[in-house]
């Protein structure tokens, strides 16, 4: 006996942010929708974000905060759903919210008020799940897709490809999404792991481990000043971590992918110009050429370290304050929060995610080639991108 063929308006594949926003948009509309989801419970990565607060939006999205090489498309998609739509959108969910600057947190603190609000809407909505089923494969018909799954097969008009990246550990982010794309006949920049500690192999930095301190982090490919972030820079056994060095994450990686010549300089005086820090460190160090001399600039073990190198040498002394140089081998693969690269804009069409080559295929999310600095950007990107992918496939 044959299998029955399972008819939906739309089959998303991935439960994650970006896949319920789509879900959520197009069962509004009243079409009939199908999540695929990996996991056995949906958008499990949100419980992780904003170290558990979830820092879900931002005031200020502005195209500069995304690295793509297309800013046209990141602007066109937030024309269509901003950071406006996403707190009306969550304040009809009944979740209020805290502003702490630009970036904004349920006013709860917990990111499963996010998550739990999605999951009610979606579910309410009557979007139906299939959990911890494998897709074997799609094919295109005149009318649809056809995915072929484990049990029957599943017919649907608009296929969403809603999947995220493959950078970070958490179960489901294991770069699906970049398969199925190539399988579709879509290009797929090398995903490259971003926002995350960059690795560095250096033994002495065992003896600065666990140090805290605030930095101007400057980051240079093949001689030019690429990225210049301040903020609060964290030394640990095999690298550097902390926002100002996540920012910096993204071009390192790619640099690194690509064979160019990379490094982070440290400043740890950025209030000083150089002129200033050596005035300074001079009057210091003129009587007293002892650790005492450095003591009280930055926390106490990274002072011994600077101390160690330079034996209270000013022109060394300055150096490592305002020049502290590291050649970081990889971008750490377990604390990157996105992956950068993805599918090719340049094959999507803009104003709507439906790809170039299949009408009726549809990507939102991390799995395309856009991602964003730390601040809610990401989150942001997910909402407005699974928006614009669910409703113009249900308007199809
Ligand atoms: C530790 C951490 C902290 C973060 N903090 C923030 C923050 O505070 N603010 C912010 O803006 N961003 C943050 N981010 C980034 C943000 O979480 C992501 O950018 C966002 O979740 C991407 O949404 P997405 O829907 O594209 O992918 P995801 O949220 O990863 O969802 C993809 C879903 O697809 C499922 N899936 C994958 N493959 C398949 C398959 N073959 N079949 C079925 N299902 C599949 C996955 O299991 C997953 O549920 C953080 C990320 C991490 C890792």
């Amino acid at each position: 006996m044959g299998k029955n063929i399972l008819e939906y308006d739309i089959c998303i594949i991935g439960g994650g942010a970006s896949g319920l926003m789509a879900a959520i948009t197009a069962a509004k509309t009243g079409a009939s929708v199908l999540v695929f989801e990996t996991n056995s419970d949906l958008a499990h990565k949100i419980l992780a974000t904003g170290n558990g607060r979830c820092n879900f939006t931002n005031s200020n999205i502005n195209s500069a905060a995304y690295h793509n090489y297309n800013y046209e498309y990141v602007e066109g998609v937030f024309a269509q759903f901003g950071y406006e739509d996403t707190l009306k959108f969550f304040l009809e969910e009944n979740v209020l919210w805290d502003k702490r600057g630009e970036l904004y947190y349920p006013r709860s603190n917990e990111a499963s008020t996010i998550r739990e609000a999605l999951v009610k809407r979606a579910t309410d909505l009557k979007v139906e799940f299939i959990y911890e089923r494998k897709i074997k494969s799609f094919h295109t018909t005149s009318s649809g897709f056809i995915i072929d799954q484990d049990i029957n097969p599943v017919h649907c008009k608009s296929l969403i490809i809603a999947t995220g990246g493959n950078a970070s550990k958490i179960p489901g982010s294991n770069g699906d999404g970049f398969y199925y794309a190539s399988l579709l006949g879509h290009n797929v920049i090398s995903p490259l792991p971003a926002l995350g500690k960059l690795i560095i192999s250096d033994k002495s930095l065992t003896k600065v481990s666990g140090v805290r301190t605030k930095a101007r982090v400057n980051t240079y490919v093949e001689g030019q000043l690429i990225e210049s972030h301040e903020g609060e820079l964290q030394f640990s056994e095999d690298g550097i971590s902390g926002i100002v060095v996540f920012q910096a994450s993204r071009c390192i990686s790619r640099a690194i992918n690509e064979g160019k010549k990379q490094w982070v300089e440290c400043d740890f005086l950025p209030e000083y110009t150089d002129e200033e820090a050596r005035g300074m460190l001079q009057s210091r160090l003129q009587n007293d050429k002892s650790i005492d001399a450095l003591k009280g600039i930055v926390p106490e073990k990274l002072t011994r370290y600077i101390y160690n190198k330079s034996q209270g040498e000013l022109e060394i002394c300055v150096k490592i304050f305002k020049h502290m140089t590291f050649v970081p081998v990889r971008v750490d693969d377990k604390t990157a929060q996105v992956t950068t690269g993805g599918v090719d804009m340049t094959e999507i069409h803009m104003s709507s995610l439906e790809s170039k080559i299949h009408p009726g295929l549809y990507f939102a999310g991390e799995v395309l080639d856009v991602d964003g600095i730390c601040g809610g950007y990401n989150l942001q990107w997910a909402w407005s991108s699974g928006y614009v992918a669910g409703r113009h496939a249900s308007e199809r």
